[in-house]
């Protein structure tokens, strides 16, 4: 009888002292968002999606050098009259199939602020191959565009939805 007392006294103790933490955290403020109606804002050193600005690039290549895995290319402009290579991209491209995220380019790159640098943007989904390698020209916005092989047209990429674009900029 004691025993069986002894049970039931333990177990509505156990109760209790559940309902004693629940009850804690009932009123305190949510630590949890409803992703995805609502975002959160990664921190400042947050390594997201890449960006580039074709006007302030200088075309001068150290980014592509520092690149461990060979996935950025561009091709230098040229003045119309002599032919000669300018300190301005004509294109640039980074194969998002192939980066590792590392900052290299970015921290390689010397212009101010960065011509290339990641975002804040980490929900970056690719809906197909060619939406991995985004190009940029002059015109072309920070986010870039990828060539659709089947259309053979420039598209915006469908499926980036942009968190900060510029606030990680340095
Ligand atoms: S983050 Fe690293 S891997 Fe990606 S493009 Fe820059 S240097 Fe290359
Ligand atoms: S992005 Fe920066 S490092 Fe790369 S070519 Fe342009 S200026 Fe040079």
């Amino acid at each position: 009888m004691i025993a069986y007392f002894r049970t039931v006294f333990t177990a509505a103790w156990a109760l209790l002292q559940g309902m004693a933490i629940t009850l804690k955290y009932l009123f305190k403020p949510s630590i949890t968002i409803h992703y995805p109606t609502e975002k959160l804002v990664p921190y400042e050193k947050f390594r997201g999606a890449l960006l580039f600005d074709a006007e302030t690039c200088i075309s001068c290549n150290l980014c592509v050098k520092a690149c461990p895995s060979a996935c950025i290319q561009l091709e230098n402009a040229t003045n119309p009259q002599t032919k000669k290579k300018i300190a301005k991209v004509d294109w640039y491209s980074i194969d998002f199939g192939k980066c590792n995220f590392c900052r290299l380019c970015e921290e390689v790159c010397p212009t101010k602020p960065k011509a290339v640098w990641h975002s804040l943007d980490y929900e970056v989904v690719f809906y197909t191959r060619d939406e991995m390698v985004r190009c940029w020209k002059a015109g072309i916005n920070y986010i870039g565009k990828y060539w659709n092989r089947k259309e053979k047209i420039f598209k915006d990429p469908e499926g980036q939805i942009s968190i900060q674009e510029v606030h990680s900029r340095r």
